[in-house]
């Protein structure tokens, strides 16, 4: 219920112009990433690079509304992949297809995501594209295909709530997929996605261990999850089906259970941090709040008398 608010308040541009007037809510926006700037970016990088730890980094902003926006983050991107070069860091990067103007004309969105790949390519690091809303599975799968054929450097995120995913996974399979698993971050209706927490990671498993199945045809797989008691049985099945850490990744995000993160390296598992930033924060911001309770305190007492102060970057 609580978790269907703050994403339906996602949307809301009325209750975005509050958070994002109010003071209180940069200490906590703060807690989930390093800063606005691609330099807030590069610091976070090398933060974790001094860990031995590589990232990816994403521009945040979704659903553009004009050309102009859209090549607004063409430029954007290229900035930063040339920064990522300069400073030699082990990064990918991360996009939304409607922060290239998917809403608008996806042929010319389609358009700008190349650019970006051939850079990527070029530099020798890995574009995943991100899975938005149901409503974009369709078009955004269809992309990834015509990508992949194109761009080895090209990976994608499927979601295991939704009920599509093991058919759209299994289709997949025919490009020799880079696949990002993860549970899934929008409020979408049980017609469309699995509702039980339960059901979500037994189904990730599932999907998991199929993937890694296919390890050694050139499939690439990243979990990106901090559930650290699903993260113990994908591990189990990779070592029960024979597969090496260095044939999967793990992927969290930012400021998330950074010390299980580090337990997770200091054991041998690859693992990855993803750093956004920009100043598109808010849907984003708000589906971090979503996704655990416990920052819903954080959100009371940030709105009340004692402002909270950020946790230390990871
Ligand atoms: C690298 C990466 C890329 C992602 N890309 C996408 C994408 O393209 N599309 C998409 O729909 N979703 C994406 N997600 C988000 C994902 O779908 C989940 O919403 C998110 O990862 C939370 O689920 P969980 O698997 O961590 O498990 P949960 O069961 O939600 O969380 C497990 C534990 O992790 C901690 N935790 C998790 N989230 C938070 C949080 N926000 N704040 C504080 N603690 C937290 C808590 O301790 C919690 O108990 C991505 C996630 C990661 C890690």
């Amino acid at each position: 219920m609580l978790r269907s608010s703050l994403l339906w308040a996602s949307q809301n541009r009325t209750i975005e112009r509050l958070v994002r007037s109010s003071r209180a809510a940069r200490p906590l926006v703060s807690r989930f990433m390093p800063g606005e700037t691609i330099a807030d970016a590069l610091r976070a990088a090398r933060a974790l690079h001094a860990e031995r730890t590589p990232c990816i980094i994403t521009y945040l902003g979704e659903n553009v509304a004009s050309g102009a926006a859209a090549d607004a983050t063409v430029a954007e991107y290229e900035r930063l992949l040339a920064a990522l070069a300069a400073q030699g860091a082990d990064a990918h990067v991360s996009i939304k297809l409607t922060q290239f103007g998917w809403d608008l004309d996806r042929p010319r969105a389609l358009d700008r995501v190349r650019a970006v790949a051939r850079m990527a390519q070029a530099g020798g690091t890995t574009l995943a594209i991100d899975m938005e809303s149901s409503a974009y599975v369709d078009s955004t799968v269809e992309a990834y295909e015509a990508l992949a054929r194109e761009f080895d450097c090209a990976a994608l995120c499927l979601q295991a709530y939704l009920q599509r995913t093991p058919g759209d996974m299994r289709r997949l399979l025919a490009v020799r997929p880079y696949i990002r698993l993860v549970k899934g971050a929008y409020r979408e209706p049980a017609s469309v996605a699995l509702q039980r927490r339960e059901d979500v990671s037994a189904r990730f498993r599932e999907l998991a261990r199929e993937l890694l199945g296919h390890a050694g045809e050139g499939v690439r797989v990243a979990f990106g999850t901090h559930d650290l008691e699903l993260l113990r049985r994908l591990r189990q099945d990779a070592r029960e089906l024979a597969v090496p850490p260095s044939a999967y990744e793990i992927q969290m995000l930012y400021g998330i259970n950074s010390e299980a993160r580090r337990a997770l390296a200091a054991e041998g598992e690859r693992v990855r941090v993803l750093i956004s930033y920009g100043t598109a924060w808010y849907p984003w911001f708000m589906r971090r709040l979503a996704e655990n309770p416990a920052n819903l305190l954080l959100v009371a007492r940030s709105f009340g008398r004692r402002p909270v102060r950020p946790s230390p970057a990871p």
